[in-house]
């Protein structure tokens, strides 16, 4: 067995550190537990990284494949990496641009940086995607137009001090389960409202569970936007000095009861929303709320 090996666990965006133990065999992970040091988790970790991060018996893959004769055979890392290179050489000398790269969400933001330097640097492609635009295109945008960056701007530091958590559309309960022990601590002291029309495990934990009728997001936003011009509690001075396009923003909002009445909410869902919005809110999301119906069909970017 060896000594314990500090590394970050690949199997969600949440980024836990770990610890893992190698097998005897000189490949395979033994054993795999949260790092009491790391930030992030302070040793916890979640059973589907632990369980599929963790191999014993060392049946992951530890040779490269190469195709022959249609069949995956072992090969050398000498005899795969030469016909990698190989083939990226042919399709750099005929067009730098007929190569693509694509990243994952799964990398770490060091390996990301690394394939960047690749692509653009080495194979010289603008193809290149490390996750954001491929998985979020018009959420890239839309984060441009509000913040002037691409992704969203606060941080696993800000989680504590919000008053209040507004889940919308995702199940971190299960899905990311180390980021939802951090919102469940803090909002001990504040209100976690969860927006779903399941009946999730996230929303077991909430103290309020919104339940609109699937596909009624926007809908659902736009009444307790209308719910809180409707009620004076505008920040005037923040729209005044960072937004755009408001006014004709609220020209456009439907009325609260006949938007409650096509989300599939009552009027008491909405408000509790829009308190939650008086406080200090962290939303968090997922992908359904994300993207756009059209993908990048309509995007400008
Ligand atoms: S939440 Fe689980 S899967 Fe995600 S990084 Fe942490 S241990 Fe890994």
């Amino acid at each position: 067995m060896t000594g314990w090996v500090p590394t970050t666990c690949m199997r969600c965006a949440v980024g836990c550190g770990h610890l893992q133990r190698g097998a005897d065999l000189g490949h395979g992970v033994d054993s795999v537990r949260g790092n009491a040091e790391h930030p992030t988790n302070r040793g916890l970790a979640c059973q589907r990284g632990v369980s599929e991060t963790s191999d014993p018996e060392g049946t992951f893959l530890t040779r490269p494949l190469v195709r022959r004769d249609g069949e995956l055979v072992p090969t050398t890392w000498d005899v795969a990496l030469g016909k990698v290179t190989e083939r990226l050489r042919t399709a750099r000398e005929r067009d730098p641009d007929s190569v693509a790269v694509l990243g994952s969400g799964q990398q770490t933001n060091e390996a990301a940086y690394a394939l960047g330097k690749a692509a653009r640097g080495a194979i010289g492609t603008r193809y290149y995607d490390a996750n954001t635009t491929l998985c979020m295109a018009s959420a890239v945008t839309a984060y441009y137009d509000a913040f002037g960056s691409d992704a969203p701007p606060c941080s696993y530091e800000d989680i504590p001090e919000a008053g209040s958590h507004v889940v919308w559309g995702a199940n971190p309960a299960v899905a990311h389960p180390v980021l939802f022990r951090w919102v469940t601590d803090s909002a001990r002291d504040g209100e976690l409202i969860v927006v779903d029309p399941v009946a999730t495990e996230s929303a077991e934990a909430a103290d309020v569970h919104v339940q609109p009728d699937p596909g009624a997001d926007l809908t659902l936003a736009r009444a307790v936007l209308a719910h809180v011009v409707e009620t004076g509690r505008v920040d005037e001075a923040f729209v005044e000095a960072h937004t755009a396009g408001f006014d004709d923003a609220c020209d456009d909002l439907p009325g609260v009861d006949a938007a409650c009445e096509t989300a599939g909410v009552e009027r008491a869902d909405v408000e509790a929303l829009a308190s939650a919005l008086d406080a200090k809110t962290l939303l968090y999301w997922g992908m359904g709320v994300n993207q756009s119906t059209r993908g990048t069909a309509t995007s400008g970017a």
